[in-house]
């Protein structure tokens, strides 16, 4: 492929489409408890949860590290007060569990709680797994895990980016997770999902397997109801619930969400919710998630303000799958959505080309329809963002600095 030079600031200054979306708050019943921490010499009362019946206690702000490559910063994570990590083997091309790995070195083995993650090659289209992908394939993937971090066990080991029902029951990987929590190599089996979220969740209830759920969740969600009713029977099920992507549609660098607080808090007031893993990339973030950490309460005026941020205009796929069967090209869009959000709100560039490039789109992507067939279900200009990413395809990895 000839890589044409275009440079991230020059990608970068794309414009941001947008959409409505419905609000709804949940039931405000706080259960936790308070725990007093050491944060950087300092004493603080941390809210804690329990994660169901793995019975790990946790703040309930940790760190997802995904889009940080600065070890520096998840050190003071860690002696801030926050305990679980949260990577996979594919964030920053495998560098990230080895960053890891340097900074957990010398800290005691109950000092914090590691959680890593792992998928298999499946169908982009149907999300079901292709033959490749056998039990072997997944053990030797948790082994690299255990290699890059330097631990003997990791606490959290995931079946990653499920959103089909029957890959979350797939029983090669399922074996694999068996054999790895026996062997000792990791405490707790979860999966995660980002898309078709009750689905999955209920398939990991139903499979009575998994310990962990780690689930898409925020206030802009046009389905939110129905994550949280899964939720709910989840956490009643015993399953631990972790939240991920509570900030999306109001990214930090959104001008609209001034408070990108009030979206963790949010997601917060459910009960069931254990523990959130937010991504943040500098120290300023870290500190606006850590005072989370020590008061979750939304307040009126921050309500107000996710009302505002929900009914304007955002920049995120919800992942409802509408798309699927309207393109005749059959491109995986969801998945396209995913690599611009990546790009744009996370500043991933290197996550959203291997996204990208994982997808085997075709050379000429949305040029040769003189009118999109696809009708989003939140507006969203489909092709215009397609044609915007597909672009990344051509970055040289040097160019994203
Ligand atoms: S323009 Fe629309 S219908 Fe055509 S390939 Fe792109 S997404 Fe599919
Ligand atoms: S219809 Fe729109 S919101 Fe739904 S998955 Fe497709 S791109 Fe995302």
């Amino acid at each position: 492929m000839r890589k044409k030079l275009i440079g991230r600031r020059d990608f970068m200054k794309s414009s941001l489409a947008g959409f409505g979306g419905l609000f709804f708050l949940p039931q405000v019943d706080m259960k936790q408890e308070l725990r007093v921490v050491e944060s950087k010499g300092k004493e603080k009362k941390f809210v804690y949860r329990t994660l169901g019946k793995t019975g790990i206690k946790l703040p309930v702000i940790n760190m997802g590290v995904m889009n940080t490559d600065n070890p520096n910063l998840v050190r003071v994570a860690l002696d801030s007060g926050m305990v679980m990590l949260d990577t996979a083997q594919t964030y920053q091309r495998g560098q990230n569990e080895g960053m890891i790995g340097e900074v957990l070195k010398g800290r005691p083995r109950d000092s914090f709680v590691l959680a890593t993650k792992a998928r298999l090659p499946n169908d982009q289209k149907t999300g079901i797994y292709t033959e490749e992908a056998t039990e072997e394939a997944f053990l030797k993937k948790v082994d690299v895990s255990l290699k890059n971090l330097g631990l003997d066990y990791i606490d959290i080991y995931y079946h990653h980016n499920v959103w089909k029902k029957e890959s979350a029951l797939y029983e090669p990987i399922l074996n694999a997770l068996e054999k790895v929590k026996k062997a000792g190599k990791a405490r707790f089996v979860g999966i995660t999902t980002h898309m078709n979220e009750p689905e999955v969740i209920q398939a990991a209830i139903d499979s009575k397997f998994y310990d962990v759920i780690l689930t898409s969740y925020n206030f802009e969600q046009k389905h939110d109801a129905e994550i949280r009713e899964a939720m709910a029977r989840a956490a009643h099920a015993g399953i631990g619930i972790v939240g991920m992507k509570a900030i999306r549609g109001g990214s930090r660098r959104i001008p609209t969400l001034k408070n990108p607080a009030a979206a963790l808090k949010w997601v917060l007031q459910d009960p069931n919710v254990h523990t959130l893993v937010p991504g943040f990339t500098t120290f300023e973030q870290m500190s606006v998630d850590l005072a989370v950490a020590e008061d979750p309460t939304l307040t009126d005026l921050e309500k107000k303000d996710l009302e505002k941020v929900a009914s304007a205009s955002g920049l995120y796929c919800q992942g409802c799958r509408q798309c699927l069967g309207q393109c005749p090209e059959h491109l995986p869009i969801p998945d396209l959505m995913r690599a611009y959000m990546y790009t744009y709100d996370y500043r991933n560039l290197t996550h959203a080309q291997d996204l990208l490039l994982s997808l085997n789109l075709p050379n000429r992507v949305c040029e040769d329809c003189t009118l999109c067939q696809v009708k989003c279900s939140i507006g969203f200009d489909v092709p215009g963002k397609i044609k915007d990413i597909v672009r990344l395809r051509d970055v040289p990895t040097e160019f994203f600095v």
